[in-house]
């Protein structure tokens, strides 16, 4: 049967029995206290309802009871009788209230019992650890929470009480005495601690603990929350580990910046190189319009807007001027210099602030380029200009006196075209020898020929055929003579020159001008040493110079593809016969089987070589009475050397 059959049934059941008792004690007239049977009616309700219906079974029966007394003894009431019903009402009135209290206590048993199932239910489904314990710190219970985290068995930890598998080693003394301490204050507990977890890790936890009290201020017990705050107390050392870097980066770079600042007014203010700012600001915001307005070629817009492109021009002002610029501009007061529009001081001044314009325009930082200055009196400076943006639209020109560079560039042009003419003398030196090889052959056989011919003509018979063919080779050889010597005669454009007192050293110094270019391609450091009072040589100054410019070349040459350190090394110093020059590179050397051709005609390994260069330097050198060697370094690169006899105080070849 259902709970609900079953309450219908006990219901019925309740009321049947209630008019079976009624009719037994108003009708059958039995002289007994039925009316004590009406106590079953409310436990029968009882095991049905509830309270209010047990109230209401209670209440009828005793007016049921009464209405029987009255309809039975109404007429001839004694006291027997009476006292019979007040009994019976009293029995039946305190069974009731029986009833319903025992209700109320069911209700509230099941009600605690509810609470306790949640209370369980919210204890083991929070993260934290949650814990109680005695007022002196001997915990008594644990939610799910500490066997998960930790991987220990609960009632294990609860029975020996021993908490150090939990606690980081170091700490473990120090936390454990402080918790021990606040039991025996009865202080709360709110400290961090490592509790270590089942997988092996330490965690920061925050433990929170408070005593509950009861009306006497006697400590209960203690509740307690240990909660995993790991992440964020890692979080908070990462952020303060970085405000640290941060606060030591911000100090270094102010004082950096302060020296930088201090340096750089200094170097403003006294460097040699010219220097002028200048204030673009005033022009931002006109760019910004035009950019706003979709503008983007700037150079165009200013074209066919040149009314805007003055007005630009006419708000830039010139900051600050050093005295290395004003002195270069003729001008022996900065602030005239400042105070001029700055368009007004170069040839093609507006040329070069639409430069900065666009310069700003495209975002870049940084323009370079040549112009000429026009300074105090129309005086005229050539200048390379380089110009930095300092941000706010200030700019920084340095400007570099071109005038004596240019004086410079046109003695080297001079000086390349001596080298040119006295390279095409050497060459013919050179070319002698493969000359003479060249005409050995011919020579011989025309001599051969000119001999075969004699005796044909000398001999009894003469021969006239034989005669004609000889004097027909001897023609070609002496065709190809003729040829041999015309070509010789193209290259040869100027003679030999007097021997001169040579100063090596300064001659080695000018290495470093004369192949600036091939140096640079090659990515070489070139480094001369000269060692005190190396005496002059007797020789041909530009020769010479070409032996110099041939073996840097070469190196430079061995230098370009080699992977390492490209380093030059010329070294000047006295030697025994004279004065040695030595010529060495870090490049890949010589090989073992090039070392005994390296000084013949034609022979080169270069793509474009001729191969020439070496034989030219060998016969300058043993022209002059040296000889030009070459080996390899044991540390790596090849060494070419040359020995020339010194001369004496009056120019003559000293005796040793
Ligand atoms: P070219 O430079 O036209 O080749 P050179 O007579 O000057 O003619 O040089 C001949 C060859 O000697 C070069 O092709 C090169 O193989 C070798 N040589 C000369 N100088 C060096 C050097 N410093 N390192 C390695 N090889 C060199």
């Amino acid at each position: 049967m259902t709970a609900n059959g079953t309450r219908v049934a006990l219901r019925t059941a309740a009321v049947a029995l209630a008019a079976m008792v009624f009719w037994c004690d108003s009708i059958a007239e039995i002289d007994a206290s039925i009316a004590i049977l009406y106590l079953l009616v409310p436990m029968l309700v009882a095991g049905a309802g509830g309270e209010g219906e047990i109230r209401l079974a209670t209440g009828a029966c005793i007016v049921l009871a009464l209405l029987s007394w009255c309809l039975v003894h109404g007429a001839a009431p004694d006291s027997g009788n009476v006292l019979r019903v007040l009994f019976a009402c009293v029995a039946i009135g305190v069974t009731g209230a029986l009833l319903v209290s025992h209700q109320r206590l069911t209700a509230v048993r099941e009600a605690l019992e509810t609470s306790r199932r949640e209370m369980e239910h919210f204890a083991d489904s929070v993260p934290q650890i949650l814990w109680r314990s005695r007022p002196e710190g001997q915990i008594d219970f644990f939610n799910r929470a500490y066997a998960d985290l930790t991987g220990r068995s609960i009632p294990d930890a609860i029975a020996t009480q021993d908490w150090t598998p939990d606690l980081y080693p170091e700490e473990a003394p120090a936390f454990l005495a402080h918790t021990q301490a606040c039991f025996e204050a009865g202080a709360d507990i709110r400290t961090m601690y490592r509790l270590r977890h089942a997988s092996g890790q330490y965690r920061w936890m925050l433990i929170s603990a408070r005593p509950v009290r009861d009306a006497n201020g006697q400590v209960l017990a203690y509740y307690g929350s240990n909660t995993d705050v790991h992440d964020q107390v890692t979080m908070q050392e990462q952020v303060r580990e970085l405000n640290a870097t941060l606060e030591t980066l911000v100090a270094e770079r102010t004082a950096a910046l302060t020296k930088e600042q201090v340096r750089n007014s200094s170097l403003f203010e006294l460097s040699s190189i010219s220097f002028a700012e200048m204030d673009f600001g005033a022009t931002l915001p006109i760019l910004e319009g035009l950019r706003r307005a979709g503008v983007r070629d700037l150079r165009a817009y200013f074209a066919d807007h040149p009314d805007e492109l003055a007005r630009c021009l006419s708000l830039v002002r010139t900051t600050r001027v050093n005295t290395a610029l004003a002195k270069l501009m003729g001008y022996a007061d900065l602030a005239e210099l400042a105070a001029k529009p700055p368009a007004e001081n170069a040839e093609d001044g507006p040329e070069v602030q639409l430069q900065q314009l666009e310069m700003i325009y495209a975002g870049e930082t940084t323009l370079n380029g040549h112009t000429v200055l026009i300074g105090k009196d129309g005086l005229r400076v050539p200048v390379y200009f380089s110009v930095s943006t300092l941000g706010d639209g200030l700019h920084l020109s340095s400007l570099v006196d071109l005038t004596e560079r240019e004086r410079i560039e046109e003695l080297r042009r001079g000086a390349q075209a001596e080298l040119a003419r006295a390279n095409r003398a050497a060459t013919l030196g050179a070319y002698s020898a493969s000359i003479a090889h060249e005409l050995n052959q011919p020579v011989a056989s025309l001599l051969m020929d000119a001999r075969t011919g004699l005796r044909t003509l000398q001999g009894d018979a003469p021969n006239p055929e034989l005669a004609a063919r000889v004097l027909d080779r001897i023609n070609q050889a002496a065709q190809r003579i003729a040829a041999i010597i015309a070509r010789a005669r193209d290259t040869i454009v100027a003679g030999d020159r007097p021997a001169e007192p040579v100063d090596l050293c300064a001659l080695a110094s000018e290495l470093r001008e004369l192949l600036e270019r091939q140096l640079r391609a090659a990515r070489a450091t070139i480094e001369v040493t000269c060692a005190e009072g190396t005496p002059p040589v007797l020789a041909d100054r530009v020769n010479l110079q070409q032996v110099l410019v041939n073996l840097v070349s070469n190196a430079a040459d061995a230098l370009r593809d080699s992977s390492g350190v490209r380093r030059i090394l010329v070294s000047v110093q006295p030697e025994a016969d004279g004065v040695e020059v030595r010529v060495e590179d870090t490049g890949p050397g010589i090989a073992e089987a090039h070392l005994d051709k390296l000084f013949q005609p034609f022979f080169t390994t270069k793509a474009g070589g001729i191969g020439m260069g070496l034989q030219i330097c060998r016969s300058i050198v043993e022209g002059m009475g040296g000889r030009l060697e070459a080996g390899n370094r044991p540390e790596g690169g090849a060494w070419f050397r040359f020995v020339l006899v010194a001369a004496d105080e009056d120019g003559a070849i000293s005796a040793g």
